[in-house]
């Protein structure tokens, strides 16, 4: 290795709103607040904290405002919001952040039934609120969706990624986000797809990976975009937000797994893992339920031995 190598990576933060929301215990706004504290302490620098799509539609995070107005300020961390629309921009900004995430579906049927729009109508709208974020001097980062694979229309072509990609950079957007939203990613069509991507010009540093562990493979995923040259990856902690498509399914790649591998193989995530892990802890007691990643089960069982020969 020489001394001019950045191992640094970026694990981008989306437990408070990926993972909440499909979770169907409603917590409070001090409870997710608090998460976010830890998460933060643990020195998270990446965090999607809330949505600002239609209370109605996830009331999980209906409290969006409250919890914006509660973040604890820190020059630097930042903050993301999800916006589905010119609507959530409107509301991002006035709750006063300053980096938002829009998101659409590279296959037709699965964008329809999440936006309730065609992917044409989607694509321009988010086109005029990526220039607009973007004048009003936001970092934006686009999701698309299903890249892997949708659960209506099965196979998704990587042309419909490129072409996605190409319109929602012109239009201004800091990131492209890569997600496997039902898990059914493998390593090889990770390389595959990636070098399709960037051999169409869309640049590999601002390009993220989203991944699910429904079939336990996030972690291999992740590994594969790493050789390809992808240095953010998102991650929840201890693997919070199940896949709406798969009940009761792994959700997503668990931060803690991804910063415990990722760091054992010389990468530096700039987190203290038993942090992470303490943040992790602390989201599956408010959610009262066991949560599926791996690092956050060992994390708790050696908590326990370790109050068991304490006591
Ligand atoms: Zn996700």
């Amino acid at each position: 290795m020489n001394a001019q190598f950045d191992n640094r990576l970026t694990i981008y933060e989306v437990s408070p709103r990926d993972g909440l929301q499909n979770e169907s215990t409603v917590i409070s706004t001090r409870a997710k607040v608090e998460l976010i504290h830890r998460l933060v302490a643990s020195g998270m620098k990446d965090i999607e904290v809330t949505s600002f799509v239609r209370p109605s539609w996830i009331p999980q995070l209906a409290d969006a405002a409250e919890v914006v107005a509660s973040l604890p300020a820190h020059d630097d961390v930042r903050y993301w919001g999800l916006i589905p629309n010119r609507r959530g921009l409107d509301r991002a900004i006035d709750c006063g952040l300053s980096h938002v995430a829009t998101f659409l579906s590279a296959s037709e049927t699965h964008n329809q039934k999440n936006l309730n729009r065609t992917q044409r109508e989607t694509l321009a709208a988010q086109q005029e609120v990526i220039e607009t974020a973007k004048a009003e001097g936001l970092t934006v980062r686009a999701y698309i969706s299903t890249v892997f694979g949708c659960p209506y229309e099965g196979y998704v072509n990587v042309e419909q990624t490129i072409r996605l990609s190409q319109a929602l950079l012109e239009s201004g957007a800091d990131y492209i986000v890569l997600g496997d939203t039902i898990g059914s990613a493998n390593p090889a069509q990770v390389k595959r797809v990636l070098r399709s991507v960037a051999e169409a010009g869309v640049p590999i540093d601002q390009t993220a990976l989203h991944m699910h562990d429904t079939r336990g493979t996030a972690v291999a995923n992740v590994i594969a975009g790493l050789n390809e040259g992808i240095r953010i990856f998102d991650g929840s902690v201890a693997g919070v937000g199940g896949c709406p498509y798969a009940p009761g399914a792994a959700g997503n790649a668990a931060s803690e797994d991804l910063i415990a591998v990722l760091e054992s193989m010389g990468w530096s995530t700039g987190i203290d893992l038993d942090l992470a892990c303490e943040s992790g802890a602390f989201l599956g007691e408010e959610l009262g339920r066991s949560l599926p990643g791996r690092m956050h089960q060992v994390y708790l069982a050696n908590r326990e031995e370790e109050e068991s020969c304490s006591a």
